[in-house]
């Protein structure tokens, strides 16, 4: 609450990305901790998460208010939207990722690998084909506020690539610690995973970096490497904008980092930023879910 407003420019390329005399507006919030934001086109209006709350909030641009959507929706947290403009949602509570139909109503994609539970998916994106990836860490099942207390029942944390139409499930990546947010590049010939390991240690161990990989033709990841450490904080959750800069959650703003690894720069952010989604009508506006709320933050670039 008590920083200077304007973004912390680090990079003279970050310049071109955001006014650096621009800072974050508050939209509303009565959260919790807020995650999974997400854009509606159709409608001008933000989704987000209150995961404790176990329910979803919603920020409409025509009223500036957030409302409450809808409550006892088993813990949600990350969403995105499918090729057909459907909202896919991970569920905490369900340990399942989950569409929401046209009528409203909830249709489980995809709750188990093999005959084990899944953990409890975290974060979730939707590819050019149509193919749903998520994370699956145990935060949904390790935290009574954040889902149901429950064992891990596949012996990892795993990124998994979903077929909706066939069911087919792989895991792609399998040596992230805890993996927790996720975005391809805008070829998608690269996936960003942030380990959030360190999350719930209190002995100083554990990741909080951000790890990219190169998704290879049958769409196992290959070659993880570190892209960049998250300090303070962690990655919760990212996004990366049409020329591939990568704007990630961190505990005191939101970060930006160009493809090369190298940092741009800082938006400042009263509150622990958890998660954060490009929207607007033409994308570049950036929501970020912060804790307790929903923040605005215009940009010079746009969302992918
Ligand atoms: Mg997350």
């Amino acid at each position: 609450m008590h920083q200077k407003p304007g973004v912390r420019v680090e990079d003279e390329r970050f310049a071109e990305l955001v006014d650096p005399s621009t800072s974050v507006e508050r939209l509303g919030g009565g959260a919790t901790w807020s995650e999974g934001p997400l854009w509606l086109p159709g409608e001008d209006a933000v989704l987000f998460s209150d995961i404790p709350g176990d329910r979803i909030l919603r920020w409409t641009a025509e009223t500036g208010q957030v409302t409450v959507d809808r409550t006892g929706v088993e813990f949600t947290n990350g969403r995105t939207l499918d090729l057909n403009g459907r909202v896919v949602t991970c569920s905490h509570g369900r340990r399942a990722v989950e569409r929401t139909e046209a009528d409203g109503s909830t249709t489980i994609l995809v709750d188990r690998y093999g005959s084990a539970r899944l953990n409890s998916p975290n974060d979730v994106v939707v590819a050019s084909d149509g193919a749903i990836w998520f994370t699956d860490p145990p935060y949904g099942i390790v935290q009574p506020h954040e889902g149901h207390p429950g064992t891990p029942e596949y012996g990892g944390n795993h990124v998994f690539r979903f077929v909706p139409e066939t069911g087919e499930l792989v895991a792609a990546i399998v040596d992230v610690e805890e993996p927790n947010g996720l975005a391809f590049s805008p070829d998608e010939r690269l996936l960003y995973v942030s380990d959030t390991s360190a999350a719930l240690r209190t002995d100083g161990s554990g990741h909080h970096h951000i790890a990219v990989y190169d998704v290879r033709e049958d769409w196992r990841c290959v070659n993880g490497r570190l892209f960049a450490e998250i300090t303070p904080g962690l990655a919760d959750g990212f996004r990366v904008d049409v020329h591939g800069n990568v704007w990630t959650s961190s505990g005191d703003s939101v970060q930006v980092f160009a493809p090369d690894g190298v940092r741009l720069g800082r938006v400042p952010v009263p509150e622990t930023v958890g998660n954060l989604c490009f929207g607007g009508e033409n994308a570049d506006v950036l929501y970020i879910a912060a804790t307790t709320s929903l923040y605005r933050l215009r940009t010079t670039t746009r969302g992918y």
